[in-house]
């Protein structure tokens, strides 16, 4: 990089070292023009995108409120809490890798269900139920035939679906 003093290019690494628990390098580096010292960090930028809501408004992502999500879908069923995380993991990745600044909120929904879909058939009804905006009921059940036959119908006769009363 340029030096900072000269403007000079050429800068020549003299000491590297982890800082922050590796969660960032410290770089001392000198100048081989005017012969400064100066020091520079290096940190992963993991910047989440912005969420857009449905009536336009913006706001920061928000992890806590995702991982609430996921484990509030996800109660009582036989998923632990080291499968939640890297659920929360391959959605936050993914989140980032579509390089955007902004996304909208139903992008982090459909994220949220595919990820729902492979680890939690129950779970990913419960989600889908509450986030997504199903046309009908005759859509949502269509959903949940879709899915009960790609599980080969393992139909218990315990009582899924009628969990009223
Ligand atoms: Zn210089």
């Amino acid at each position: 990089m340029h030096c900072p003093f000269c403007g000079a290019d050429d800068t020549k690494v003299i000491d590297s070292r982890l800082v922050a628990e590796g969660e960032s390098v410290r770089r001392r580096r000198e100048c081989q023009t005017c012969g400064e010292r100066f020091t520079t960090f290096e940190t992963a930028e993991l910047v989440m995108p912005r969420v857009v809501k449905s009536d336009g408004t913006r706001e920061p992502f928000n992890e806590e409120k995702l991982r609430r999500g996921l484990t509030r879908a996800l109660e009582k069923r036989p998923v632990s809490i080291e499968d939640i995380e890297s659920a929360l993991n391959h959605i936050m990745h993914r989140l980032r890798s579509t390089g955007e600044r902004e996304l909208p909120s139903r992008a982090v929904g459909e994220e949220v269900m595919r990820e729902l879909r492979e680890i939690d058939g129950v779970a990913y009804v419960r989600f889908a139920s509450v986030y997504r905006d199903f046309q009908d009921v005759s859509e949502f059940q269509e959903e949940i035939q879709r899915l009960k036959s790609a599980a080969g119908e393992t139909g218990s006769g315990d009582d899924a679906g009628s969990d009223r009363g």
